[in-house]
């Protein structure tokens, strides 16, 4: 949990103290049993999980499929490592996924989460050009505000002034280019035109930077967290790649929110049939029943390594046979239930739904997103885009309304980023009808109540 990550406050608990220290002096309420789309707590409170946790219960939570297929390979093994055998949920999970990836990414990594996913990326990525000749390649571009993970690499390319800032003497943070927010842009320029010039900064930073140094440029097709589901417009996306393509540098597409289905496509940039050299995937990969995430990138950009010894990389749990096995039965169970139809027409429900709230709050700036990857940004006016006042606190105050009725949802403000808050909506693919005008009640009345004590 990084630090502006919000969660809901705490409750006074009579509890022990906690050994965890990322609880620091907060207390949750102890969690006893998830099924679908809610939890219950040890004390008899039901939740709906809004937003999958962090975007992760993809499928929804103790699917008896999964669990079944889990135990049938815990009966066998839990762990083989990779370098003294090979294992068949690792090898059928690698074709599953390839057979869901656009035409030729059809290599895979496995890792454990998505921060490896990223950094997993960006090292596949250097190490080729290392291997191909150009080693003077090596910086990549990413976005602001955006986040790629925690760990030092990962990090490097994550636009967070605040999660960087102890760490930089520590790492070379990496060249940034502002995230596409055209929504907010008073010009009059269409969006289309918008989209253009977000994507011509991209060639604007790499001359900029001397385009012999640059290898790749990374970035989510929906945004996430940091972002809260920003979209760009959709002129954007051919011409990020036209211009990685012109001065041959790799694109990098993090998926690991937005891929394995909760869009409504498998990949979030299979909405503009992107074609990214690099693909990084976890979270929904898992959905939340094992730590697991990957890699895919095509076979000519692996064939290089390979000749010159292989890939420089790689971590214990990677490719574990419980993991895989989860992840198998977890894309089964995605193509069974067609969850990735549902996510796609329970989305246009739910977008349907927040921007009906949207007329009925005038503080509820913009809703975005694709599928089941939902964000509202929340300003004081939004003719004006002043933001609501940041010590009134409006994003913790609204998860703490939803939360104390029964509803998580999610939110985060980045440091230096856009100022509005916001919140983001992105339950399992499962979701009814129904229970989307379950959730979509609790909200209202929890801008409702915010509304009323921050008297927007
Ligand atoms: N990339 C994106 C887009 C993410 O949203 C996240 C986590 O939120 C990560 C990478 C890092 O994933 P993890 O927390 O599993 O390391």
């Amino acid at each position: 949990m990084s630090k502006l990550e919000m969660q809901p406050s705490p409750e006074p608990e009579a509890r022990s103290p906690s050994h965890l220290f990322y609880l620091s002096s907060l207390r949750r309420p102890l969690v006893d049993r998830a099924e679908g789309i809610y939890f219950w707590t040890k004390d008899g409170r039901r939740f709906i999980d809004g937003s999958s946790g962090p975007m992760v219960a993809n499928i929804g939570h103790s699917n008896r499929n999964v669990l079944e297929a889990m135990k049938r390979q815990m009966d066998k093994t839990t762990f083989a490592y990779r370098l003294h055998f090979e294992n068949e949920p690792a090898e059928e999970l690698a074709r599953k996924l390839a057979s869901k990836l656009p035409a030729g990414m059809d290599r895979i990594f496995f890792v454990s989460g998505g921060s490896e996913a990223t950094e997993s990326c960006i090292k596949l990525a250097r190490q080729w050009a290392v291997v191909t000749g150009q080693p003077k390649r090596w910086k990549v571009i990413t976005r602001f505000p955006s986040y790629h993970g925690g760990t030092l690499g990962s990090l490097a390319v994550t636009g967070d002034d605040a999660l960087a800032e102890s760490f930089t003497p520590m790492m070379r943070v990496m060249p940034a280019i502002p995230a596409p927010t055209a929504w907010r842009d008073r010009d009059n320029l269409s969006m289309e035109q918008r989209g253009v010039r977000y994507a011509d900064m991209l060639e604007e930073k790499i001359l900029a930077e001397g385009q012999e140094s640059v290898l790749a440029f990374i970035m989510e097709p929906v945004g996430g967290a940091a972002t809260a589901a920003l979209v760009a417009p959709d002129s954007y996306y051919p011409r990020i790649r036209e211009i990685c393509d012109r001065y041959g540098i790799l694109l990098i597409h993090d998926e690991v929110m937005c891929g394995s289905g909760r869009t409504g496509k498998f990949l979030g940039g299979d909405h503009w049939n992107c074609r990214p050299d690099i693909v990084a995937l976890s979270k929904g990969l898992g959905s939340g029943y094992a730590p697991l995430g990957a890699l895919a990138a095509p076979m000519r950009l692996v064939e290089p390594l390979l000749a010159a010894g292989g890939f420089q990389h790689g971590h214990t749990y990677a490719g574990n046979p419980l993991a895989c096995a989860a992840g198998l039965a977890v894309l089964g169970e995605m193509d069974r239930l067609d969850l990735i139809a549902n996510a796609a027409a329970m989305g246009d429900v739910l977008i349907d739904e927040l921007k009906a709230l949207q007329k009925r709050f005038s503080f509820i700036a913009d809703v975005r997103g694709k599928g089941l990857l939902l964000g509202a940004e929340l300003l004081a006016d939004p003719e004006t885009l002043k933001p609501i006042d940041p010590a009134r606190k409006a994003t913790q105050r609204l998860l703490d309304h939803a939360y104390a009725r029964g509803l998580i949802i999610y939110g985060r403000k980045v440091k230096g980023g856009v100022d509005g808050d916001n919140f983001m909506v992105a339950p399992p693919m499962i979701i009814t009808r129904e229970q989307i005008g379950e959730m979509i009640s609790i909200i209202g009345d929890s801008l409702e109540a915010l509304a009323n004590e921050l008297d927007l």
